[in-house]
């Protein structure tokens, strides 16, 4: 470490302190923690002081440079991060899908790219194209992520985000909410802020419960499911609604907000169980099981290398959803089931998956929780079981958690708590009986 000469030069080492070059700081020898020296490759130092005030500095820029950022989105000026960067993210958080992700990132780049195109058409050779929006259809069992990529979405370009239930909403007249209180939700996400709201992103569950077959729809609502596209149309084509602040239903001498819908991004997701069939049908082929294989099994349905279903809006028509409903859904992607290792790769992967989830909270109790990797494949098999995608590990994982969390919390010295795949097995299977 360099050393600056200190007081008179007579040669005893007693008169040499180290300096730091910032702040010009005498740090006594050998400091340690707050009288700690940082030598730089080229031999000059920096003591703790300074490297906090420096990290102040820092931080005081990355939070101005997000919080402009966020400004100029909502006005409609910030770079849209490109669809390698929208996939990146997603992949932080997200396991498989692979194809759909790519889809998503160039459907939500498109998407954002026009709204800041919208406020800055320079070229006038394009003045006069308006590029439509791109609402998403995401078509994919239960627990393989639908939700999840929505939010994710939402995450990344930090804006608003609501998630709302298809099938509680009705046409007016019927009991059940409006159509406009999706937006509300979207609103209350956005602090009651409009010109946020009318950025954000709408998920909107359980789209293919609205179909017109009368099997589907309950009998508190249109017997139809039409009418419910009918409300739904409006909104995500792009229109002027009128919000009740309050929720509820509108009533006419309630003040409304008006929302503009057409920025806002919907993002509809269904399981369309029979959807297969469908396909299968129109492709003249028989059904032989999602995910088999051709001549030995494939499903004509699927596509041999993504796995994803061939859908054309055809068969969702087929499936009761109304031609100009489809029509105000451009992109329609397929997700299959979750294999087991998809699974494994969900336990222990993303950035607060479930295993450190537990980890984390038993370690408060001083607990070490260390899990075998045939446990991990356990819990994933027990999952599939449940036949509920991912939203099975969860409660396969409750099945012995809780039991270890109980005689656990509150434990103060440390120990180390071991999953075995016989554990896992005992209490899933205990559970499921
Ligand atoms: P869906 O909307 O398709 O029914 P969700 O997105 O709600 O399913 O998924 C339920 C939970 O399962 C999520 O909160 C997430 O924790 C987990 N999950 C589902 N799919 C994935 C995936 N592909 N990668 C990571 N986690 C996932």
């Amino acid at each position: 470490m360099a050393k600056r000469k200190k007081g008179s030069d007579n040669g005893d080492p007693r008169n040499f302190d180290s300096i730091c070059d910032f702040c010009g700081r005498s740090i006594p020898e050998n400091g340690k923690g707050d009288n700690l020296l940082i030598p730089s490759p080229t031999g000059m130092l920096i003591c703790i002081e300074c490297v906090k005030i420096c990290k102040q500095i820092v931080d005081d820029i990355d939070r101005e440079t997000a919080a402009r950022n966020h400004r100029n989105f909502v006005e409609g000026a910030m770079e849209v991060p490109p669809p390698a960067a929208i996939r990146e993210f997603l992949d932080q958080y997200i396991i498989g899908h692979s194809e759909i992700k790519k889809m998503l990132a160039v459907a939500v780049h498109n998407h954002y790219r026009r709204l800041s195109q919208e406020k800055s058409s320079q070229n006038k050779a394009f003045a006069d194209v308006e590029i439509e929006k791109s609402n998403i259809l995401l078509i994919g069992p239960t627990g393989c992520g639908k939700t999840l990529f929505a939010k994710t979405l939402a995450k990344l370009l930090n804006v608003p985000f609501a998630i709302a239930d298809a099938t509680t909403i009705t046409e007016a007249g019927y009991v059940g909410e409006d159509v406009e209180n999706i937006l509300l939700y979207l609103l209350q996400a956005a602090d009651m802020n409009v010109q946020k709201a009318q950025r954000g992103i709408v998920y909107i569950d359980e789209i293919d419960k609205i179909g017109r077959r009368t099997e589907n729809v309950s009998i508190t609502r249109d017997v139809s499911g039409e009418g419910v596209q009918q409300a739904l149309l409006k909104i995500l084509e792009g229109t002027i609604a009128h919000v009740p602040p309050q929720g509820g239903r509108k009533h006419p001498q309630q003040e409304m907000i008006a929302i503009d819908t057409r920025d806002i991004l919907f993002i509809c997701g269904g399981a369309f169980v029979g959807l297969e069939e469908m396909v299968n049908r129109r492709r003249g082929r028989s059904a032989i099981g999602y995910g088999g294989n051709a001549d030995e099994g494939q499903s004509a349905a699927v596509d041999p290398e993504s796995g994803a279903l061939k859908v054309a809006p055809e068969d969702l028509v087929k499936f009761g959803l109304i031609p100009e409903f489809i029509g105000r859904l451009p992109v329609i992607a397929t997700m299959k089931d979750l294999s087991e290792e998809d699974l494994v790769r969900i336990l222990t992967e993303p950035k607060n998956c479930l295993v450190r989830q537990y980890q984390k909270l038993l370690d408060m109790d001083k607990v070490k929780l260390v899990f075998t990797p045939d446990a991990v494949r356990e819990i994933a098999r027990q999952a599939i079981k449940r036949k509920t995608g991912a939203r099975g590990l969860r409660s396969v994982m409750e099945s012995f958690m809780m039991g270890i969390m109980y005689d656990n919390g509150g434990n103060t010295t440390p120990k180390e708590v071991t999953i075995t795949d016989e554990l896992v097995r005992k209490c899933a299977n205990e559970k499921l009986s």
